[in-house]
């Protein structure tokens, strides 16, 4: 195994990176989209870590990318506006032909960056996969959870994570950098690791990047550390057991300039609501559930545009 640190200095963009002996897939693992979601750095940070002490990637290539460097640096979503809303192709189009001093937002910037490594990828495309992993929290507590797209193989492979999978969030969040690249054809899905802060996040995060790299053959899937993978594998059990394994997106809410939304205290991911149950606060009064179902990223942190799904159970 070949551990490269091709850290750029001037940037840090790159995480880092380890490559086996044999061919294989490419993982790319991109973190910190915003900036107050550095637990999936140093998530990233571990996993490299321990693959590299055990010699553990023998196949194909994990490659890690932190995302918006000076959002991460201030430990706020974003500094001008919100990195992962800006994926649309006429604005990504614009941002490749401006000159960064004359780009709008540090964002912009952050996406031009970006894309010269994100660029090198897409030309890689060779025999075997590219998976990218767009690793996200959030800020309300509950259970991690996955963000495929529609395709079979990827329902396939998500379920040797063990998170409940939440389909259908495209239709409804737009300008993300995980539809640009679905729809560019690259395998690609969201993984939400868990609230903020809790202590549980990093190990979910940590855990779920090792069991996708052993379903894709870069780790071993025999012989290599498998009481470290057993613990991990019933780690994420523990906390998703009880949930759904299949939800879709069924209502967003939507805060608009000067709301003044406040959702109401003690909402978790995956936690059951019922029609007309009053969620939040704005300033035109109470914001009730449209439908049955459970609540999904209920929004407790002042940056942010979505102020809760609601989804439901895949029949
Ligand atoms: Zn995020």
């Amino acid at each position: 195994m070949i551990a490269e640190h091709k850290t750029d200095v001037s940037t840090n963009r790159t995480i880092g990176s380890l490559k086996g002996q044999q061919e294989g897939p490419l993982v790319v693992l991109l973190t910190g989209m915003h900036g107050n979601e550095y637990i999936g750095v140093q998530a990233v940070e571990e996993v490299l870590g321990i693959l590299k002490d055990s010699d553990g990637l023998v196949r194909g290539k994990a490659l890690a990318i932190r995302a918006n460097l000076k959002a991460l640096k201030h430990k706020v979503r974003y500094i001008d506006e919100d990195m992962n809303r800006i994926w649309f192709p006429s604005i990504i189009e614009k941002i490749r032909t401006t000159p960064e001093e004359s780009l709008s937002s540090s964002e912009r910037v952050e996406v031009k960056r970006l894309l010269r490594v994100l660029d090198q990828i897409e030309n890689q495309y060779g025999s075997y996969p590219t998976i990218m992993v767009d690793i996200h929290t959030f800020s309300a507590e509950g259970s991690m959870f996955t963000l495929p797209d529609q395709e079979p193989g990827q329902i396939d492979l998500l379920s040797e994570i063990y998170a409940p999978m939440v389909l259908g969030i495209g239709r409804s969040l737009h300008g993300t950098a995980l539809k640009y690249y679905q729809k560019r054809g690259l395998f690609s899905f969201g993984l939400e690791g868990g609230q903020h802060e809790n202590s549980v996040t990093k190990k979910n995060i940590i855990a779920s990047v090792m069991l996708l790299l052993r379903a894709v053959g870069c780790i071993d899937s025999e012989g290599y550390r498998p009481e470290m993978m057993e613990d991990f594998q019933k780690h994420l059990k523990s906390q998703t057991h009880h949930l759904p394994v299949q939800t879709e997106v069924v209502y967003q809410h939507l805060i608009e300039e000067g709301d003044d939304f406040k959702m109401r205290p003690g909402y978790k991911n995956f936690q059951p609501v019922k029609e007309g149950q009053w969620l939040a606060s704005d300033r035109s009064g109470r914001i009730v559930a449209q439908c049955d179902g459970y609540v999904l990223m209920p929004l407790y942190q002042q940056q942010g545009r979505e102020g809760f799904f609601i989804i439901k159970e895949q029949e």
